[in-house]
């Protein structure tokens, strides 16, 4: 089942398209890469999709719903969630303050008992399995700031998944990591997938092609291929253009 259609998607920055008539589709329940030199569109190309940037053309649907116009908080509610590289946590908050704020944000109306003390109590149920989820548990009552950046990754990651989203946009989330949060990364990434549809952007080609079910290449804000990860790996233009052998 297709969850995510770009059709013709157009961004200008001034004369130039950074991304230039993009389509391609993301299934439900299937890790999507996105690959591709720097300055090829990729992060413009979340931008859009997470409503952060308006585009100049084409169109956007959503679980069979056009979401081309809705604004970035509408976007959430249909089910799409984005990573935004730690600089949405809260770097004072503890770990379980954070967890909290996120659970609380998009709690609608599953936590809205006649008791308050219920509610809460359940809020703080899903706090914590989130921290479960990522692998925080341990963490719950560190101030936000003092951990290191892999688990400040992760923390970003559990906000984003507290949406509850159908499709997760990772923009990147390996960056500066060491091989040994890399490597948590990956198997993070590989839960999630049980739950949710995944547009990966990485540079770490280990990690996209242990994760990927289907890879897109953009060079030059233009989709020059998509496929398995074994026919983009023996794709003799992508090697030519991008992976430089
Ligand atoms: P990638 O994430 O693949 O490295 P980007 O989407 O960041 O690529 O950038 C694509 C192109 O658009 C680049 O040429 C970049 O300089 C340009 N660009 C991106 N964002 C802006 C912006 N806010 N203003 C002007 N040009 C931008
Ligand atoms: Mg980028």
């Amino acid at each position: 089942m297709t969850l995510l259609v770009a059709h013709q998607l157009v961004k200008r920055f001034g004369a130039l398209p950074a991304t230039d008539h993009v389509s391609f589709s993301v299934n439900a329940g299937e890790i999507h890469a996105l690959i591709g030199p720097n300055g090829a569109g990729k992060s413009t190309l979340v931008n859009l999709i997470s409503g952060l940037l308006p585009a100049d053309g084409g169109t956007l649907t959503l679980d069979g719903a056009d979401i081309t116009h809705f604004a970035p908080h509408r976007r959430v509610a249909a089910g799409l969630s984005r990573c935004f590289q730690v600089t949405s946590i809260f770097a004072r908050q503890t770990v379980g303050e954070n967890l909290l704020l996120a659970v609380q944000a998009h709690a609608g109306s599953s936590f809205r008992f006649a008791q308050r003390r219920d509610s809460d109590l359940a809020l703080l149920a899903a706090a914590q399995e989130l921290a479960r989820r990522v692998t925080l548990e341990a963490d719950w009552d560190r101030v936000a700031a003092t951990l290191p950046h892999g688990a400040q990754r992760k923390l970003d990651v559990a906000l984003a998944i507290a949406a509850r989203p159908k499709l997760l946009l990772l923009d990147e989330p390996m960056a500066g990591m060491g091989p040994v949060e890399s490597a948590q990364m990956v198997a993070l990434i590989r839960r999630l997938r049980e739950d949710m549809a995944i547009l990966l952007i990485e540079h770490d080609m280990d990690a996209v092609f242990q994760l990927a079910d289907r890879i897109s290449v953009l060079v030059y804000g233009k989709v020059l291929t998509s496929g398995t990860a074994a026919e983009i790996q023996a794709d003799a233009q992508v090697q030519a253009v991008y992976l430089g052998t």
